[in-house]
């Protein structure tokens, strides 16, 4: 971000706005700009980063004081650190605040849970029908191993908070009321890093590419999701990681029209063929396989191969290869073959002469 908005105008609400006004004019916002709700959507994801940090200041009677006088450098130098490091950070932040708001995402445990990915893998028809493992490669915060997630240097441990004195809540005076929320300077975790671990910087998470192996499952469809639970995106301060979620796709095959678990596919047969009956070869997902053509057999007539389709997915069996008979007119007859068919059509009693060109059937042929 270039140029930080006024946080006043981020969240729409006036100078003299009370705790109550902040507070829904946030919800109002982080309900509507939530990456949940908006998947895939940067602008969104930048504007709920936005409003969080800009409700995390004015929520702050100490923070936002020094907000109107200071501006943007005011809260920051107050030993808040590094500032806002992910859409996590956040959430773990303000788990207080939504409990309720998600589905139950960030109820319970105090931290939140960390963001989904989604990524894609292709298949092959074949690959469906045999089933196959793919690799996929997903960029993704984990766990930082040098410091098992606590973000503090080799040798040190997180400490108690000053501020909440490790408690996590901070109690605001509020006219009549006394209201406890969650602890800006540790966000609620109770403890701070005094010495950050260098390698995570004191996240405690490290985004790194991993390789993961997925099977993926015989009979799968194009557009299906497989979930792998957990293999998301990690979160700070011990909350679940999220989901990744992998989109399947299948890739065209010019030999097959797919329907579930059944393949269609053609085959070209001429007159002779499917007049006096033969075999014929037909493409599968072996290979070749013989489809026998009674005689009599119809153009656009069809023939079924059970079980030669593809698998049922997390069932038993396959599905059926359905054979569709083309009949293919030759464009042109040798002198040999147009005698034949004169000859066929005679003995059937049928009189086959070509167009007469008077009749202006092909409209007036260019001279050489
Ligand atoms: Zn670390
Ligand atoms: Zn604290």
């Amino acid at each position: 971000m270039s140029e930080k908005r006024d946080y006043y105008q981020v969240l729409g609400v006036s100078r003299q706005a009370d705790a109550s006004e902040l507070k829904r004019a946030y919800r109002k916002l982080a309900l509507e700009l939530h990456p949940d709700r908006n998947p895939g959507d940067k602008e969104s994801e930048a504007r709920f980063k936005e409003a969080s940090e800009a409700y995390q200041v004015l929520a702050d009677q100490e923070k936002r004081a020094l907000y109107d006088r200071y501006g943007h450098e005011g809260p920051r130098g107050g030993g808040f650190g590094g500032g806002f490091g992910s859409v996590n950070d956040i959430f773990s932040a303000f788990s207080d605040i939504f409990g309720d708001m998600f589905g139950g995402g960030f109820a319970g445990g105090g931290a939140g849970r960390g963001s989904d990915i989604e990524t894609q893998v292709h298949l092959t028809l074949a690959e469906v029908a045999s089933g196959a493992t793919k690799e996929v490669k997903v960029q993704r915060r984990a766990v930082c191993q040098d410091c098992a997630g606590s973000g503090a240097a080799h040798g040190t441990s997180r400490e108690a908070c000053p501020q909440c004195r490790g408690r996590g809540q901070v109690v605001h005076a509020q006219g009549f009321l006394r209201i406890s929320t969650a602890c800006p300077l540790c966000r609620g975790d109770g403890s701070v890093v005094r010495k950050p671990c260098p390698a995570c910087s004191g996240s405690g998470l490290r985004v790194g590419e991993e390789s993961l192996q997925i099977s993926v499952p015989k009979g799968v469809e194009d557009g299906s999701t497989l979930r792998l639970a957990g293999r998301g995106e990690g979160v700070s301060g011990g909350g679940r990681p999220g989901n990744l979620y992998v989109h399947i796709r299948v890739e065209d095959d010019p030999r097959f029209e797919r329907d579930g678990a059944d393949l269609h596919t053609e085959v070209a047969v001429s007159f002779p063929q499917v007049a006096l009956g033969t075999t014929v070869k037909s493409q599968s997902l072996e290979g070749e396989v013989d489809v026998a053509l009674a005689p009599g057999t119809q153009p656009g007539a069809t023939v079924v191969l059970h079980g030669q389709g593809l698998p049922h997915l997390q069932e038993r069996g396959r599905g059926d290869l359905i054979v569709h008979i083309k009949l293919v007119v030759p464009p042109s007859l040798s002198r040999e073959q147009e005698e034949a068919l004169r000859t066929f059509a005679a003995a059937g009693g049928e009189k086959v002469e070509p167009p007469s060109e008077k009749r202006g059937i092909f409209g007036r042929r260019k001279k050489n």
